[in-house]
Protein backbone atom coordinates (compact mmCIF):
# COMPACT_ATOMS: atom_id res chain seq x y z
CA UNK A 1 0.00 0.00 0.00
CA UNK A 2 1.88 3.21 -1.14
CA UNK A 3 1.41 6.49 1.10
CA UNK A 4 -1.35 7.92 -1.71
CA UNK A 5 -3.56 5.26 -1.04
CA UNK A 6 -3.87 6.51 2.75
CA UNK A 7 -4.92 9.99 1.69
CA UNK A 8 -8.47 11.10 2.22
CA UNK A 9 -10.09 11.30 -0.89
CA UNK A 10 -10.05 14.78 -2.76
CA UNK A 11 -13.87 15.35 -2.61
CA UNK A 12 -14.17 13.55 0.20
CA UNK A 13 -15.14 16.28 3.29
CA UNK A 14 -16.80 15.75 6.73
CA UNK A 15 -17.02 18.86 7.72
CA UNK A 16 -19.02 19.83 5.12
CA UNK A 17 -21.36 17.70 6.42
CA UNK A 18 -23.45 20.34 8.48
CA UNK A 19 -23.27 23.05 5.96
CA UNK A 20 -26.75 23.79 4.22
CA UNK A 21 -28.10 21.77 6.96
CA UNK A 22 -31.51 23.13 6.69
CA UNK A 23 -31.77 22.44 3.30
CA UNK A 24 -30.90 18.50 4.07
CA UNK A 25 -32.72 17.47 7.33
CA UNK A 26 -35.69 18.44 9.85
CA UNK A 27 -35.09 20.66 12.75
CA UNK A 28 -34.15 18.51 15.53
CA UNK A 29 -35.29 15.55 13.45
CA UNK A 30 -33.28 13.78 16.17
CA UNK A 31 -36.03 14.51 18.10
CA UNK A 32 -38.55 13.36 16.16
CA UNK A 33 -37.50 9.87 14.71
CA UNK A 34 -35.91 6.75 16.24
CA UNK A 35 -32.41 5.74 15.09
CA UNK A 36 -34.56 2.91 12.96
CA UNK A 37 -36.49 5.75 10.64
CA UNK A 38 -33.65 7.27 10.36
CA UNK A 39 -32.22 8.00 6.40
CA UNK A 40 -28.67 7.61 5.39
CA UNK A 41 -28.43 11.42 5.49
CA UNK A 42 -29.34 11.95 8.69
CA UNK A 43 -27.79 9.19 10.25
CA UNK A 44 -24.32 10.20 8.76
CA UNK A 45 -24.87 13.64 10.67
CA UNK A 46 -25.18 12.03 13.82
CA UNK A 47 -22.11 11.43 14.20
CA UNK A 48 -19.85 14.27 16.10
CA UNK A 49 -16.51 13.70 14.45
CA UNK A 50 -14.76 12.79 18.03
CA UNK A 51 -12.87 9.59 17.11
CA UNK A 52 -13.45 7.86 20.18
CA UNK A 53 -14.61 4.58 18.58
CA UNK A 54 -11.45 4.67 16.68
CA UNK A 55 -9.71 3.74 19.89
CA UNK A 56 -8.53 0.19 20.60
CA UNK A 57 -10.41 -1.72 23.04
CA UNK A 58 -9.72 -5.09 25.11
CA UNK A 59 -12.76 -6.81 26.47
CA UNK A 60 -11.72 -8.23 30.19
CA UNK A 61 -14.01 -9.85 32.03
CA UNK A 62 -17.06 -8.73 30.37
CA UNK A 63 -16.32 -5.46 29.79
CA UNK A 64 -14.35 -3.22 27.39
CA UNK A 65 -11.24 -1.43 28.60
CA UNK A 66 -10.55 1.31 26.39
CA UNK A 67 -6.44 1.66 25.61
CA UNK A 68 -5.17 5.37 24.27
CA UNK A 69 -3.88 3.89 21.45
CA UNK A 70 -5.84 4.66 18.45
CA UNK A 71 -6.57 3.07 15.06
CA UNK A 72 -3.09 3.85 12.48
CA UNK A 73 -5.56 5.84 10.30
CA UNK A 74 -6.91 8.18 12.35
CA UNK A 75 -6.17 11.66 12.06
CA UNK A 76 -5.67 12.61 15.66
CA UNK A 77 -5.94 16.07 14.62
CA UNK A 78 -9.30 16.45 13.00
CA UNK A 79 -10.31 12.77 14.84
CA UNK A 80 -10.83 11.73 10.82
CA UNK A 81 -10.44 8.19 9.39
CA UNK A 82 -7.51 9.03 6.57
CA UNK A 83 -9.11 6.13 4.67
CA UNK A 84 -13.27 6.65 5.58
CA UNK A 85 -14.44 5.62 2.23
CA UNK A 86 -12.26 2.20 2.55
CA UNK A 87 -11.73 1.89 6.01
CA UNK A 88 -13.45 -1.60 5.35
CA UNK A 89 -11.70 -3.00 2.85
CA UNK A 90 -8.30 -1.89 4.95
CA UNK A 91 -9.40 -2.45 8.51
CA UNK A 92 -11.02 -5.80 8.38
CA UNK A 93 -11.92 -4.99 12.32
CA UNK A 94 -13.35 -0.96 11.54
CA UNK A 95 -16.70 -1.41 12.37
CA UNK A 96 -19.48 0.12 11.09
CA UNK A 97 -21.89 1.56 13.00
CA UNK A 98 -25.35 0.53 13.20
CA UNK A 99 -28.03 -0.59 15.20
CA UNK A 100 -26.70 -4.19 15.93
CA UNK A 101 -23.12 -2.01 16.97
CA UNK A 102 -25.03 0.31 18.87
CA UNK A 103 -26.66 -1.83 21.19
CA UNK A 104 -23.99 -4.94 21.49
CA UNK A 105 -23.22 -5.67 24.96
CA UNK A 106 -20.98 -4.62 26.70
CA UNK A 107 -21.04 -1.74 25.50
CA UNK A 108 -18.01 -0.65 23.16
CA UNK A 109 -18.97 2.75 21.90
CA UNK A 110 -17.99 5.71 24.47
CA UNK A 111 -20.65 7.11 26.29
CA UNK A 112 -20.67 10.03 24.59
CA UNK A 113 -21.28 8.42 21.40
CA UNK A 114 -24.79 10.23 19.76
CA UNK A 115 -26.13 7.06 18.54
CA UNK A 116 -25.70 5.53 21.81
CA UNK A 117 -26.96 8.43 23.75
CA UNK A 118 -30.43 8.47 21.22
CA UNK A 119 -30.48 4.82 21.61
CA UNK A 120 -30.81 4.77 25.04
CA UNK A 121 -32.82 7.77 25.94
CA UNK A 122 -30.85 10.29 26.18
CA UNK A 123 -31.09 14.27 24.15
CA UNK A 124 -27.73 15.08 22.28
CA UNK A 125 -25.35 17.34 24.49
CA UNK A 126 -25.04 21.24 23.58
CA UNK A 127 -21.52 20.33 21.78
CA UNK A 128 -23.03 17.93 19.52
CA UNK A 129 -22.63 19.83 15.85
CA UNK A 130 -25.75 19.33 15.21
CA UNK A 131 -26.82 21.40 18.36
CA UNK A 132 -24.08 24.17 18.07
CA UNK A 133 -24.28 24.29 14.20
CA UNK A 134 -20.26 24.36 14.55
CA UNK A 135 -18.05 21.31 13.44
CA UNK A 136 -15.73 22.12 15.91
CA UNK A 137 -18.11 22.26 19.16
CA UNK A 138 -16.91 18.89 20.02
CA UNK A 139 -13.33 19.90 20.31
CA UNK A 140 -13.49 22.93 21.84
CA UNK A 141 -15.78 21.11 24.74
CA UNK A 142 -12.77 18.62 24.89
CA UNK A 143 -15.13 15.37 24.07
CA UNK A 144 -12.94 14.39 20.83
CA UNK A 145 -8.98 13.09 20.70
CA UNK A 146 -8.29 16.45 19.74
CA UNK A 147 -5.12 17.22 22.00
CA UNK A 148 -5.66 14.01 24.48
CA UNK A 149 -2.61 11.78 25.33
CA UNK A 150 -3.41 9.25 22.17
CA UNK A 151 -0.54 7.53 20.22
CA UNK A 152 -0.75 4.92 17.16
CA UNK A 153 -1.35 1.18 17.29
CA UNK A 154 1.40 0.81 15.27
CA UNK A 155 4.33 -1.30 17.14
CA UNK A 156 2.24 -1.54 19.93
CA UNK A 157 2.45 -4.96 21.31
CA UNK A 158 0.76 -5.29 25.35
CA UNK A 159 -1.99 -3.57 24.87
CA UNK A 160 -2.61 -3.41 28.30
CA UNK A 161 -0.76 -1.57 29.28
CA UNK A 162 -2.15 1.60 27.33
CA UNK A 163 -5.67 1.34 29.51
CA UNK A 164 -7.33 4.34 30.38
CA UNK A 165 -10.32 5.38 32.44
CA UNK A 166 -11.31 8.53 30.95
CA UNK A 167 -14.81 9.80 32.05
CA UNK A 168 -16.34 10.24 28.84
CA UNK A 169 -15.45 6.95 27.98
S1 LIG B 1 -17.95 7.51 18.91
FE1 LIG B 1 -19.87 7.78 17.84
S2 LIG B 1 -20.03 10.00 17.59
FE2 LIG B 1 -17.87 9.56 18.07
S3 LIG B 1 -16.86 9.33 16.07
FE3 LIG B 1 -17.51 7.28 16.72
S4 LIG B 1 -19.55 6.99 15.78
FE4 LIG B 1 -19.07 9.18 15.70
S1 LIG C 1 -10.29 2.53 9.63
FE1 LIG C 1 -12.03 2.43 11.05
S2 LIG C 1 -11.09 2.33 13.09
FE2 LIG C 1 -9.52 3.02 11.65
S3 LIG C 1 -9.61 5.27 11.77
FE3 LIG C 1 -10.90 4.61 10.06
S4 LIG C 1 -12.98 4.47 10.95
FE4 LIG C 1 -11.49 4.49 12.66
Amino acid sequence: MNKQEYAIEPDFSPEKRFTDIKNKVEPEFWRKKKLEQMNKTEWELLCDGCGKCCLNKLEIKGKIKFTNTHCRFLDCKTCLCKIYPHRFEKVPDCRDIDLRAIREKPRWLPKTCAYWLLDNGFDLPEWHPLVSGRTDSVHQAHMSLQNRPVISETGIQDYENYIVDWKDL
